[in-house]
């Protein structure tokens, strides 16, 4: 309970945060709220309320389980607790790049996964736009990974704060410096580098999956570094998706049983 609470006021923390700076400082002018907002909230508010009354904190009550039980890779391993952490930590964020690249490549995932790309703009609210049939086979499959590895359960919470934290970071609309840009994209992804994946372009779209490090962009060379068109004015969003009326909130819901966002 408290735990939910401290994940809570993080991920406002930093919502709040990224969307002031986009207001002090926007990288694109173009970006609307009016329309936007009250559907990406809306969804938002949608899985937080749908989670926490179905299987919010699995994950994590897995992790404690597989302790117990003794499952999993980790808990075959006398390791130090740090090690046992970063290692959880490092094989969940590959295994959400993988997740992602997953729900591309199989059409019937990139149905759920198109409400996601179906925003055409890029904004801090972008990051939780996720049709909730996405979010809870997320879930799953984040519990699968937990099993497997014999994950830490401090470091599971650890790990979904910082990949929230990510996501609300590199889908915001700020201005950062191209040269500080550069340096950053060394080690983590910034908005310049996501917005790639956003772009209404096939091979832009399929690259740059990563949310938290670039580092697994860059090894398995999915990294694309800058975009056909000025970042400034590039489209966002789904080539067949373009009038703000396909885009409504019922819509979304419907959109993957009556399409597959190809095209
Ligand atoms: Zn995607």
């Amino acid at each position: 309970m408290q735990e939910n609470l401290v994940r809570l006021f993080i991920a406002l923390g930093v919502f709040l945060l990224m969307v002031s700076w986009e207001a002090i400082s926007p990288r694109r002018q173009t970006v609307t709220r009016k329309q936007r907002w009250p559907i990406n909230l809306g969804l938002a508010f949608f899985n937080m309320a749908m989670m926490r009354l179905t299987i919010g904190g699995l994950a994590f009550f897995s992790a404690i389980d597989a302790g117990e039980k003794s499952w999993g890779l980790l808990n075959q391993l006398d390791l130090p607790f740090w090690l046992n952490a970063f290692l959880t930590w490092l094989a969940l964020d590959f295994a959400i790049y993988l997740q992602h690249i997953i729900t591309h490549k199989w059409p019937l995932l990139w149905r759920l996964h198109q409400v996601h790309h179906s925003d055409l703009e890029f904004d801090a609210t972008t990051a939780v736009r996720f049709h909730p049939l996405e979010i809870l086979l997320s879930m799953f499959y984040k519990v699968a990974w937990v099993y497997a590895l014999g994950a830490e359960p401090a470091a599971v919470i650890a790990f979904e704060i910082i990949l929230n934290g990510a996501a609300t970071f590199n889908h915001s609309n700020v201005n950062i410096p191209i040269k500080l840009d550069r340096i950053l994209r060394w080690l983590i992804i910034t908005p310049d580098m996501h917005r790639i994946h956003h772009s209404t372009i096939r091979q832009e779209i399929d690259s740059n999956y990563g949310f938290s490090i670039s580092l697994w962009d860059r090894l398995c060379r999915t990294y694309t570094a800058d975009p056909a068109g000025p970042q400034e004015t590039m489209d966002i969003g789904l080539p067949r998706m373009r009038a703000p009326q396909q885009v409504r909130f019922l819509r979304l819901l419907q959109l993957p049983f009556i399409n597959n966002g190809r095209g």
